[in-house]
């Protein structure tokens, strides 16, 4: 070490956080939403693979990360739950997403057509989740290409049209409104594909701040990475009891 500092992870704090906002879930909404731990730069700095090992262990059951080369360190640590790679794929790396069982995002029909040949040529099946853009303007399908997209992608051989999902502006600020236009219109999409009887089992929408704020929004799953770390992503949301942070800044006194 450089210097007499060091970072410390207190793993059983993780343990107990996700024991918190697992009760928190359930409190708050009749049927609570599966946790996804969203691990990606490297566990927001506390370590991807043994902060996924815990909140695994405690409970979550899915993972999200920003690079498939984020998802093959877990796999390479021997972590076999659902991953979800966040964000755009080049056509090369979709090998390894088929060969390591990655859960993708896609937002197009090239990148789920390429999918399906590698996957018809490896014998897998491929689980795909799309993204629509309700306001984040980062990546996502147009609400109005939502429905023909999603019709495409679920006629395709061996693709799973497992999820579909958004992801939320600005769910941790004072004003509620924007968020509640998100909701809306992912609502308005959810049930325009149940009508052409496209009905992906996990919708998603949530990060830390919606699941705090929102219970009406958790549907199936929410993907939290700030929360189980023990921090509030801002101070307009309700904070859970109990919840601290798993990270400590130490260093030796002179
Ligand atoms: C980073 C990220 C999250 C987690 O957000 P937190 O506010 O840390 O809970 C959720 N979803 C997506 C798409 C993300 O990129």
């Amino acid at each position: 070490a450089l210097r007499p500092a060091w970072l410390e992870i207190n793993l059983a704090r993780l343990r107990d956080n996700v024991a918190l906002i697992r009760q928190h879930a359930a409190r708050s909404s009749a049927r609570p939403p599966l946790l996804l731990g969203v691990v990606k730069a490297d566990g927001f700095g506390h370590g991807a693979v043994e902060v996924s090992r815990a909140i695994l262990s405690a409970g979550a059951s899915h993972l999200a990360v920003a690079a498939v080369g984020e998802a093959l360190e877990l796999r390479r640590a021997g972590i076999d739950a659902p991953i979800l790679v966040f964000g755009q794929r080049a056509p090369d790396e979709l090998a390894d997403c088929v060969r390591h069982a990655l859960t993708v995002c896609v937002n197009d029909a090239e990148i789920p057509a390429a999918l399906s040949r590698l996957a018809s040529g490896q014998g897998r099946t491929v689980k795909i989740h799309l993204k629509v853009n309700t306001g984040m303007n980062r990546y996502g399908v147009a609400p109005a290409e939502a429905v023909r997209l999603a019709l495409v992608l679920q006629a395709l051989p061996r693709i799973e049209l497992e999820g579909f999902f958004s992801h939320f502006v600005m769910s941790d600020a004072a004003d509620p409104s924007f968020s509640r236009e998100q909701l809306q219109v992912f609502r308005g999409i959810v049930a325009a594909l149940a009508q052409r009887g496209v009905r992906p089992p996990l919708r998603h929408l949530c990060n830390s701040g919606g699941f705090l704020n929102f219970p009406e929004a958790h549907f199936e799953l929410v993907r939290l990475g700030l929360l189980p770390l023990g921090w509030l992503p801002s101070p307009h949301v309700p904070p859970v009891a109990g919840l601290a942070p798993v990270m400590t800044l130490k260093a030796r006194a002179a």
